[in-house]
């Protein structure tokens, strides 16, 4: 029974082969005839029609084929049939050359160079196991027309040259085509291993960056960030790729293991990453609808193939042997992303399990990729909260108003870039924006001016309590302004008001610019409206310590600064009278008698010859000088560039006005005197210590010599000069 089947079988298989191989047989035929001599020499006179037209069957028969072969690449076939048919083919070729040898003058006939140009030819472009048992066949044309019996004498002679030309053509080809296309690989590989090893590093060298973020000198833009980050991540998701690819490889004795994936479009296929023996894998996309990805991503199933022709495997360039090929469809809920490819350069068909293998294999490539995802968005946004960390943790140390004006900036500029800022604050009661900050082209002379226009931006944010334009684009640059339409600000596409809000009261605006457009999207907007809420509270902190620190420096009955305040201020006014050569007075002031002030009219009345006494000498002095409360009823007054003279002058002219005052009581009007004594640097005295005291002495000497008077150190030394020389 079964050796019946058998032999039906093998009878079927020869029928087959008779059936493919009869051009073959053909060809045999034509060898025969022209052992025979049945084609004669036309170059001799006299025409047989019979031979023409055996002639004109062959190139039939070869038509024939050529056109089957051509067919042929459409269907599934065995790669051992595509052999034998270029066989087939490559014989006929032989054989219809030489049979046109023969009858053009036999091998020594000029065109026998043909020959080695098809030789070449054959070899050339088939593979080594077509083109050597061709350039054989093509040595047996050569003996037979050599060693017929009905050949030319002499035939014989030119066989061991021909037949020697054929052998060196043959090997020559396949010598120097095998070499050059072994350079061309090497040379493929070593370029990618180049590339991959340049990105590997690159990609290194941002992890170690980037655990080292904190420490980092120079603050990365976004866009490096965001640049450095994707690199990293595509590092990460192709090492991890790799690993599982290797490892089904190796476990399943693959050729090649690859991801491929598909683009947006869904028409074309990029290998992503791969694992392979093969040195010919194809460069660049592929077409998602060619070969075996056709089937594949049309069913959206595995799909495995036994002995596939290279034509139906595009991720190779040229001829490749391969006994089984697999691939997996690798999906994201419904919608297929890319496939797993696996293929089998010997061996058997893939099994069940093996199938299942890479089927779950594609599901991890897909996690690794969804985790890579995910990592990413996790990293940017853990970079987005730390410089928004940073920039409020700088906006909550700032202190001083220009602290916060600085902080301001900078936690503008850590949320999105532009070229222009400014800082305004509003006062509500005289409807006055003053621009306390401004950075960029020509901004500092934006500094510190006001504007009260009821049209400006400014105004209208302050107003509406809402950032504007809504978009953050500078469409009408006419019909737009930002303080008033005297500020030029040209060139920016993006502009951005925001106000200033404490509970729910603007204190002020907050501008930004770009020249670029779309700068300001509703991501950044939303961030910069965090930032101008935390400028909004730190300004209000920085006028509160501002507040404070004034409490500190000065005094509050008279607001003059205090005497810490006296004593800080004239040290800096002195070492800047030191570097640039300039005199200094200081007056030291008592009110005369006051104890009988406080005692006659009582306190509250002293407190008000106090205020007025202040009012007196602030009113007397420069901006640049300082007047102090130097404590009680003593009073300072520190006289920038001023030389004894002028000192006196004024000393004498406050005096004077004092002395004038009349003060108000329950027990009628009274009036007040002081006594003063002045000091000069550096002519009196050099060190602050030494000017305070001979100035003290000074006014010392005044009340010793009635009060109501002004004494000058310098007169003093020289009545005590003349007094030394009249005792
Ligand atoms: P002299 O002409 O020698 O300066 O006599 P005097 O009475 O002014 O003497 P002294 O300078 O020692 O007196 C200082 C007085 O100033 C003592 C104190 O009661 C008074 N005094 C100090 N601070 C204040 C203040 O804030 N308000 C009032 N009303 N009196 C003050
Ligand atoms: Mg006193
Ligand atoms: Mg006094």
């Amino acid at each position: 029974m079964k050796l019946s089947r058998l032999r039906a079988r093998v009878g079927f298989e020869v029928q087959r082969a008779l059936r493919a191989a009869w051009g073959t047989g053909v060809a045999l035929i034509f060898v025969v005839l022209l052992w025979q001599g049945w084609f004669p020499d036309l170059t001799l006179p006299g025409t047989d029609w019979s031979r023409a037209a055996a002639a004109a069957v062959l190139v039939a028969v070869l038509v024939a084929k050529v056109a089957g072969r051509l067919r042929m690449s459409e269907r599934r076939r065995a790669a051992w049939r595509e052999i034998l048919s270029d066989i087939e083919l490559g014989l006929l070729l032989l054989t219809a050359t030489y049979v046109f040898l023969a009858v053009l003058g036999g091998v020594s006939s000029a065109v026998y160079p043909l020959v080695y140009a098809l030789v070449s030819f054959l070899v050339t472009f088939h593979r080594l196991w077509v083109g050597i048992p061709l350039a054989l066949a093509a040595m047996g044309f050569e003996a037979v027309m050599a060693f017929s019996p009905f050949t030319a004498p002499g035939a014989a002679l030119v066989f061991p040259g021909h037949a020697g030309f054929i052998a060196i053509f043959a090997l020559l080809n396949v010598v120097f085509l095998h070499a050059e296309v072994a350079r061309q690989r090497r040379e493929r590989r070593r370029r990618l291993a180049e590339e991959v090893a340049s990105m590997r590093q690159e990609a290194r060298d941002f992890r170690l960056i980037s655990t080292a973020l904190g420490s980092e000198s120079r603050v990365r833009t976004r866009e490096e960030e965001e640049e450095k980050l994707s690199q990293g991540s595509i590092e990460t998701i192709h090492e991890q790729l790799f690993a599982t690819l290797d490892l089904l490889r190796r476990s399943l004795h693959l050729q090649t293991c690859a991801l491929v994936w598909l683009d947006a479009s869904g028409e074309r296929l990029k290998v992503k990453e791969m694992a392979s023996d093969a040195p010919n894998l194809a460069e660049g996309s592929l077409l998602a609808k060619t070969g075996v990805f056709g089937a594949l991503f049309r069913d959206g199933k595995p799909f495995a193939l036994e002995n596939p022709r290279p034509s139906l495997l595009p991720y190779y360039d040229g001829p490749v042997e391969v006994s089984a090929f697999l691939g997996v469809p690798v999906s994201e809920g419904r919608t297929v992303r890319g496939a797993l490819i696996a293929d089998r350069k010997t061996g058997q068909a893939f099994a069940q399990n093996e199938i299942d293998l890479v089927v779950s294999a594609g599901a991890q490539v897909m996690r690794i990729v969804q985790s890579e995802r995910v990592f990413q968005a996790v990293e940017r946004s853990k970079n987005e909260h730390e410089r928004f960390y940073r920039a409020s943790a700088a906006l909550n140390r700032a202190l001083t108003l220009e602290e916060v004006y600085d902080a301001a900036v900078e936690g503008a500029r850590s949320v999105c870039e532009f070229e222009f800022t400014a800082l305004a604050t509003f006062d509500d009661k005289k409807g006055i924006h003053t621009v306390c900050r401004a950075v960029g082209e020509g901004a500092s002379a934006l500094e510190g001016t006001e504007h009260r226009d009821p049209a400006s931006l400014v105004s209208m944010v302050v107003k509406n309590k809402l950032a504007l334009p809504a978009a953050g684009e500078w469409r009408d640059h006419d019909a737009v302004h930002v303080f008033d339409p005297s500020v030029r600000l040209r060139g920016f596409e993006s502009l951005l008001v925001l106000p200033l809000l404490v509970k729910d009261e603007v204190i002020g605006t907050f501008t930004v610019a770009a020249r670029r457009p779309g700068a300001f999207p509703t991501d950044r907007r939303e961030m910069l409206g965090v930032i101008a809420n935390q400028v909004a509270i730190s300004l209000q902190n920085g006028r509160m310590y501002q507040v404070l620190e004034e409490q500190a420096t000065t005094d509050g009955l008279t607001s003059l600064v205090n005497h810490r305040t006296f004593q800080e201020r004239f040290a800096a006014m002195l070492g800047r009278a030191d570097r640039h050569q300039f005199r200094i007075a200081l007056i030291l002031t008592d009110i005369d008698h006051f104890k009988k002030v406080n005692d006659t009219y009582g306190h509250p009345t002293g407190d008000e010859v106090l205020r007025r006494v202040a009012s007196i000498l602030k009113a007397s002095a420069r901006k640049i000088d300082i007047v102090a409360r130097y404590g009680g009823e003593e009073f300072a007054m520190v006289l920038e560039a001023t030389d004894r003279v002028g000192a006196r002058q004024l000393a004498e002219r406050v005096r004077q006005e004092v002395a004038q005052q009349l003060f108000e009581s329950s027990k009628g009007p009274f009036s007040a005197a002081l006594s003063l004594g002045v000091a000069i640097y550096p002519d009196d005295a050099r060190t602050k210590q030494e000017i305070i005291s001979r100035a003290d002495q000074s006014l010392y000497a005044a009340k010793d010599g009635g009060r109501n008077r002004t004494v000058c150190y310098g007169d003093l030394e020289k009545d005590r000069a003349k007094l030394k020389a009249a005792g």
